[in-house]
């Protein structure tokens, strides 16, 4: 027999939150809208965790939504009113039971930053729909969830600042765009667009950082540079990675760029978008990350949170393994990396 470690038993120290509503009803589709239930299935199968740790969210309300979402872009949205080209955009096909899915997407991560704040951490197993626009979705998001989660959390006061972390393979330009239309004239920079930092050591292949900031959410984004979308507003930090980016070189470049985020700004709230699909595997990535390297990732931004007394409230984002139990595998993990992180 070996020793039970302290964090493999018992229930978690965070909360999980889940709904089997958080199914996207999109047909046959290469987002696995099945991955969420798998997920959390595997974590209960697993004993990774139990059906007392997971909390049912409610879904936003419009005027949650409305927060970030322009009020002609959701009155298209609740009366079924989207041009041909705005449905084409968003990639996904429009439904009203899509709508509800979304609304409730929203609901979960504003429940998992509420939670994060009291227990340190907390997961939404869905969300992450980091390509949603004020004014319009793409790339298969509809609803901001993770903006609409820190607006809300704001107008409660809760929070007054929050740091996105989105590790996604395709960047958050809906993140970028959201949080850069709130800067004003008296919270403007001088502009440090487009500075390349020294590369971290142990690099050895070139991606490039940018870092122009300003307003109360900073948004940090590591992905892959030659990949979707083509226009990438400028996130506070992003990070573009060149193709085929290994673990080391990932967790470098991670490492350096949430030191250089936290030098600069001291959020209320980490958001980590922890999209499974920097995976060497992933049918629409181009980065060489392991399974392995993706759980150290977690562990990194877990880290670093609890180290500093930050809350991190977690959402999943994409994943397109060419094997559907790969993507479940890393989100599983993400949860066991909070566990092992948190338990201690
Ligand atoms: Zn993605």
């Amino acid at each position: 027999m070996r020793p039970v470690l302290n964090a493999e038993c018992g229930m978690l120290p965070f909360k999980l939150v889940y709904s089997d509503a958080y199914y996207l009803p999109i047909g046959e589709h290469v987002f696995p809208a099945e991955k969420y239930r798998r997920t959390r299935d595997r974590l209960i199968a697993n004993g990774i965790a139990e059906a007392s740790d997971f909390l049912e969210p409610e879904p936003a309300s419009d005027q949650d939504i409305l927060l970030v979402h322009k009020p002609e872009y959701v009155q298209k949205l609740t009366t079924g009113t989207l041009s041909p080209r705005e449905e084409m955009e968003m990639e996904v096909p429009y439904s009203r039971d899509l709508v509800d899915a979304f609304w409730l997407a929203a609901g979960g991560s504003i429940l998992a930053a509420r939670q994060s704040l009291n227990d340190g951490v907390s997961i939404s197993i869905g969300g992450g729909f980091h390509h949603a626009f004020p004014d319009h979705g793409e790339g298969f998001c509809m609803i901001h969830d993770v903006a609409v989660a820190i607006r809300r959390l704001q107008r409660d006061d809760k929070i007054h600042t929050a740091m996105t972390v989105d590790c996604d393979v395709h960047q958050g330009n809906g993140t970028a765009a959201i949080f850069a239309g709130t800067r004003t004239a008296s919270s403007l920079l001088p502009s440090v667009a487009h500075s390349t930092l020294e590369r971290p050591s142990g690099m050895t292949r070139g991606g490039k950082m940018r870092q122009a900031h300003a307003g109360d959410v900073f948004t940090i984004s590591l992905h892959q540079h030659n990949n979707y979308p083509l226009w990438k507003p400028p996130s506070s930090i992003d990070v573009d990675l060149p193709d085929g980016v290994g673990d080391d070189d990932y967790l470098a470049w991670l490492d350096n760029a949430l030191s250089s985020g936290l030098r600069q700004f001291e959020p209320d709230l980490i958001c980590y978008v922890a999209g499974a699909d920097p995976y060497k595997e992933d049918q629409l990535g181009g980065l060489n990350l392991t399974i392995d390297g993706l759980k150290k990732r977690d562990a990194l931004v877990f880290r670093v949170a609890r180290t500093r007394g930050i809350p991190v409230m977690v959402t999943l984002a994409g994943g397109y393994a060419m094997d559907m139990e790969d993507t479940v595998t890393i989100h599983s993990n993400t949860v066991v990396a909070a566990k092992e992180v948190f338990a201690r």
